[in-house]
């Protein structure tokens, strides 16, 4: 039976030890240099490694994207329904910065409102989703959008 020497841990063993890999320009299989324990040692060591940054770009990630945020919010108050992230940004890139109820500048402080309140039935599907202001979302609470244009504007629509 061939035997080889692991290159690593120095021990000799036959070659199905050892991980045989495939390099598409030398059109040949090869056995790596060192064994299969060797290897799943050093893809262990290089879990634990990079473990810590792994999970730190992710929290970054979710930390730092303000949509990401604003759709975990959604989610986190409603189940039913789904929209995509950048559905959320064509919305609010159609608002123009204007708050969808009240009509004035947001200032770049939108936030997301269901039409019809979550406590009422409504999901986060993109038709039950509006971009309005802080002031009008606060204010709006529970109402649906027609009672709360009605006491805004005198008209629902
Ligand atoms: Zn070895
Ligand atoms: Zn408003």
């Amino acid at each position: 039976m061939e035997r080889k020497t692991c290159c690593r841990c120095g021990h000799s063993m036959p070659i199905e030890c050892f991980h045989e890999v495939y390099y598409k320009n030398r059109g040949k299989a090869y056995r790596l240099g060192h064994c299969k324990e060797c290897a799943n040692q050093a893809s262990r060591d290089n879990y634990a490694k990079y473990r810590e940054r792994r999970l730190q770009s992710k929290k970054d990630h979710y930390s730092n994207n303000p949509w990401r945020i604003r759709l975990g919010a959604l989610l986190a108050r409603c189940s039913e329904g789904y929209v995509e992230l950048n559905e959320l940004q064509a919305m609010v890139e159609a608002a123009g910065d204007r708050c969808c109820y009240c009509g004035q500048s947001m200032n770049g402080s939108f936030t997301f409102d269901h039409a019809l309140p979550v406590s009422l039935g409504g999901t986060n599907d993109p038709e039950n989703l509006r971009v309005c202001c802080l002031s009008c979302n606060s204010k709006k609470g529970n109402k649906t959008e027609y009672t709360y244009r009605i006491e805004l504007n005198g008209a629902p629509f």
